[in-house]
């Protein structure tokens, strides 16, 4: 049986302290209330509860029982799932510390083991001479709602794995192919098929840039983007941005003017991230600018920062699209760039990316047709030097001797297609299919270089390197690791193992040549 309280209606329900001043029946009031609620006197006894509380609570409590003090749930949880004991609860808080809890996610577990989320809003009550009389937890089932949440997160994690793992399986074909390219580029006869050739490789490079930022959304939405930090100098950076969107650059006929540092500037920084921020903005540029324009790099040093500025003469942007520049999928025009354009996806990514290097990026333009300029901060590091272990560019060398190589892929068609390119350019190779194979063939071979796939059937990449690293010839065998670019690069591991380069696939052919050359 409910007890007749004597808690009358509040003056002021919404703002300051609740408070009573007339006699009007505080139940009727709650009892119409579409939520749970239940009020205490100031010791926590329950002295009220309605019936949507125990329709939530699955239970009805006893009035003024000292064991269902504060809340007359059987159990509570925080969101995390950590057990919260009765007199830890909003009600129990509200009148210890005399203030409000408003819309605080609570789980009530049921007698019948049956849990639901509910929003808790604890008020502590006063009376008329600012005495406290007790409390009132009004409570609202979001369980349906958390349900569909739950629902949409799960969806989303599934769509983002669904996500990544087409980009990993898409990028595959990509190294035989570029590969192949360059084998039929060695032997091309006419300029028509090199031509053809060379629309081939570029549509292979542009297609590689779009797996690789959807593989990078994918690792966005899942906070799986890592950096992989080194003291670097930032000219070498410039560099190998340059390189990668020279082939954009030149095809779209723009002037590239690069106005690198004088000074070194180093920062600690993931190099192969900072080239993809510093080339994807050029990218941009020569996407965003009509044919024959100019576009400026340059990168200085003001105080502790390293300032890289990329500007161009294009389409430039409108003050309604620079707000939402950096969000993920804003296209300001998807009809400008065709099919030579992107996701959206590109900005956002390089503010995260800075973001995670401890910069910021910033964008402006004087409007549309009066060119944009982005410029990036990054903290710089002190002058000392180490030199980066993770190889993205190697500075050409005259010297094209023969090289014995062992070229090592589970993937046939990767392995030979590159095996058949090395050849081509005048070296002695072989190729294996997995790890036992490839100690196996080594031994019996002893390459100078060792390209080695991690991820191996048999015995994976670092026990082949260190069983190829503990035969005597093998000292002096050049190892090189390759990644996928989804793997973390364990260093430790790699090191132990031996290896003195780490490549990505898929193996850009022209920065292996260059690696081998430099040999
Ligand atoms: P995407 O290029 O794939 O569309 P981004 O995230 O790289 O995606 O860029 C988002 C949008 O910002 C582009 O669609 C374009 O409208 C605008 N934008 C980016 N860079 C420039 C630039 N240099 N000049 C003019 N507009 C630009």
């Amino acid at each position: 049986m409910l007890e007749e309280t004597t808690l009358r209606l509040p003056k002021v329900i919404t703002s300051g302290p609740l408070v009573f001043d007339n006699e009007l029946p505080f139940r009727a009031f709650l009892e119409r209330l579409p939520a749970g609620a239940y009020t205490c006197d100031a010791d926590g006894l329950i002295t009220y509860f309605n019936q949507h509380a125990v329709q939530l609570w699955g239970r009805k409590p006893t009035l003024n029982d000292p064991k269902d003090r504060f809340c007359g749930s059987f159990k509570l949880f925080a969101m995390d799932g950590s057990p919260i004991l009765h007199d830890q609860c909003w009600m129990a808080l509200a009148l210890k510390n005399l203030r409000e809890y408003n819309g605080h996610e609570i789980m009530i577990e049921r007698p019948d083991g049956q849990r639901l989320t509910a929003l808790a809003h604890a008020s502590p009550i006063h009376n008329e001479l600012g005495r406290l009389i007790g409390g009132v937890n009004v409570l609202v089932d979001i369980s349906d709602r958390k349900r569909s949440e739950d629902a949409l997160k799960e969806a989303d994690r599934a769509k983002n794995e669904f996500l990544a793992t087409l980009a990993h399986e898409l990028r595959n074909p990509l190294a035989p192919i570029r590969a192949a390219v360059k084998i039929l580029q060695i032997q091309s006869p006419t300029p028509e098929s090199l031509s053809a050739l060379d629309v081939i490789e570029r549509q292979t490079r542009q297609m590689t840039r779009l797996i690789d930022d959807l593989l990078d959304v994918a690792r966005i939405t899942s906070n799986k983007l890592e950096l992989r930090r080194e003291r670097i100098e930032l000219r070498e950076v410039l560099k190998a941005a340059v390189e990668t969107s020279r082939p954009l650059i030149e095809q779209r006929g723009h002037k590239l003017s690069v106005r690198s540092p004088s000074a070194p500037i180093h920062v600690d920084g993931d190099p192969v991230r900072l080239a993809q921020v510093i080339s994807n903005l050029l990218n941009n540029a020569a996407k965003y600018t009509e044919r024959g324009g100019r576009i400026w790099l340059s990168a200085t040093r003001k105080g502790n920062e390293a300032v890289i500025k990329v500007r161009d003469t294009g389409i430039g942007i409108s003050t309604e699209v620079m707000p939402q520049i950096f969000q993920m999928f804003t296209q300001a025009d998807r009809t400008v760039h065709g099919s030579s354009g992107g996701l959206g996806i590109g900005l956002s990514l390089v503010k995260r990316l800075i973001e995670m290097h401890g910069g910021a990026i910033t964008a402006q333009s004087d409007g549309p047709g009066k060119g944009s300029e982005f410029i990036v901060r990054v903290p710089t590091a002190s002058a000392s030097f180490s030199q980066p272990e993770i190889l993205t560019e190697v500075g050409a060398t005259e010297s094209t001797k023969p090289i014995r190589i062992l070229v090592v892929d589970d993937n046939q068609d990767s392995a030979d297609s590159l095996g058949l390119l090395l050849k081509l350019l005048g070296n002695e190779v072989r190729v294996a299919h997995d790890g036992l194979e490839a100690v196996a063939l080594a031994n019996e071979f002893q390459p100078r270089v060792v390209l080695l796939d991690i991820g191996l059937p048999t015995l994976n990449g670092f026990e082949a390197a260190e069983r190829i690293r503990q035969q005597p010839w093998g000292k002096q065998a050049v190892m090189i690791a390759v990644t996928g670019w989804g793997e973390s690069v364990d260093r430790q591991r790699s090191k132990k193992a031996g290896f003195d380069y780490h490549l990505f696939k898929p193996v850009d052919p022209d920065v292996l040549t260059r690696l081998l050359q430099s040999l």
